[in-house]
């Protein structure tokens, strides 16, 4: 193996390895971070950071610099198209378990820019942009990298390597790791616009999904925008999708008013629920949509990639620290694993049935759920504990 050039080795610079990249600079560990664009990247995914994660991110100033460009959610609602209001739920009944009863609404990209920065002042990390990572390899002493940067290859040697390149992860496919589960049907259509919608529905939170066998949708507020997302029918076709007068049917039918509607994006999005089979391939790990994806409803991908590189790199640091042997890092795929699988894309799935689901059995089924868990102190507490994922990291700790 060749000259050392970091202990850890982190491909990609999105959520994920930038938080996995700031715990072990927090440490005094260094790491190189390759990410393969020329830039971060700005692309306009998720916006919902939960309590859990918000605390996470605390100590690397993240949070406070979410909360100062993004928006305040105390609480959130599902509602019926046509019955108006079913529940809404308040963060503040758990605030005994988080210092953070909210979520916030914040572009990811901007968690990234912190993230950067931050590490730039910790001063332990260097992000080498344009350096997608194509080949591994490893052996017991360590892993090597071979990235194509701008001016040619570029080997690099580090002990661990931190797979966070995103969903078509090249280190997975390297570790010929199967990524099993099933692609939706139905494409996501997310559409952003300024127009005032709180103006026009009474009690609207900042984080609201509508139920509806025809087309459910969510309207969630991000600083000066609504995001609209609704799914699409497998036989649409993507010029008829973006059409702008098909763009603004579907927001008439959020809300119908006389006036056209300003919007500013319009993004689709393919939709899976999949999760890799193996997290751990020898020094190599998985974190993030590398491991795992699924459908946006819960706001649980993003969040859950940050609580994977939380996890994984505080082991490494106890390894990489002599506190703990090789066989220790066992223990992330043992607790993020199951939770990728029986929890989020459980979970997930479930969300964006109660949504679309025409049968009327499951609609009373479902509303009676969120009755339930308005009917009571602890079954209120225990359904905010599951949607801001706190049970998840519970689930996690108590499984290895
Ligand atoms: C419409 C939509 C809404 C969403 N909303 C939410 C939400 O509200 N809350 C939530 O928790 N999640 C949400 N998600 C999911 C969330 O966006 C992802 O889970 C999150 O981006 C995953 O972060 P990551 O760091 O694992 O991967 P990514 O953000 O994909 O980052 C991977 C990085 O790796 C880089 N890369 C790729 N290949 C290579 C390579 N070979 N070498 C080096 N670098 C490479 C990429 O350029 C990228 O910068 C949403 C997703 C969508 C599509």
């Amino acid at each position: 193996m060749p000259k050392l050039d970091a202990p850890v080795l982190i491909a990609g610079a999105g959520p994920a390895g930038l938080s996995a990249a700031a715990v072990l600079a927090e440490a005094g560990i260094e790491a190189i971070v390759l990410e393969a664009e020329p830039d971060l990247p700005l692309e306009l995914r998720a916006s919902t950071f939960h309590p859990p994660t918000l605390d996470m991110l605390d100590r690397f100033d993240a949070t406070a610099g979410l909360i100062e460009q993004g928006l305040i959610a105390p609480a959130f609602q599902y509602r019926g198209r046509e019955e108006g209001l079913i529940a809404s739920f308040d963060f503040g009944l758990i605030e005994d378990l988080t210092n953070h009863p909210y979520r916030v609404q914040c572009e990811q990209f901007k968690l990234n820019q912190l993230l950067a920065s931050w590490l730039a002042k910790a001063g332990r990390t260097e992000i080498r942009f344009s350096h997608p990572v194509t080949a591994i390899k490893q052996d017991e002493n360590g892993v090597e990298v071979t990235c194509a940067a701008p001016d040619g290859e570029v080997p690099l040697a580090g002990k661990y390597l931190i797979g966070a390149d995103g969903a078509r992860s090249v280190v997975r496919a390297a570790l010929e790791i199967a990524f099993d589960g099933f692609t939706w049907p139905d494409n996501f259509l997310v559409v952003s616009t300024p127009y005032a919608f709180e103006d026009h529905f009474e009690d609207l939170d900042w984080v609201n999904y509508f139920a509806d066998p025809e087309e459910w949708f969510f309207l969630l507020r991000v600083p000066g925008l609504w995001r609209c997302m609704f799914p699409t029918r497998p036989q649409e076709d993507e010029a008829d999708i973006f059409d702008p007068d098909r763009v603004r049917a579907r927001l008439r039918r959020v809300l119908d008013r006389a006036g056209p509607y300003e919007i500013n994006h319009t993004t689709l999005y393919r939709v899976h629920q999949r999760v890799a089979a193996r997290y751990r391939g020898g020094r190599c790990f998985l974190a993030g949509d590398a491991a795992h994806i699924n459908n946006p409803l819960g706001g649980m991908g993003m969040n859950g990639g940050i609580h994977d590189a939380v996890e994984l790199a505080e082991t490494l640091v106890e390894v990489l620290g002599g506190s703990g042997n090789d066989s220790l890092l066992d223990r992330y795929e043992a607790r993020r694993r199951p939770i990728a699988l029986d929890y989020v894309n459980r979970l997930t799935i479930r969300n964006k049935r109660n949504l679309e689901t025409a049968d009327p059995a499951e609609q009373a089924a479902f509303r009676a759920e969120l009755k339930a868990a308005k009917s009571d102190r602890e079954a209120e507490r225990a359904f905010l504990k599951r949607v801001s994922m706190i049970q998840s990291l519970e689930d996690a700790a108590a499984l290895a």
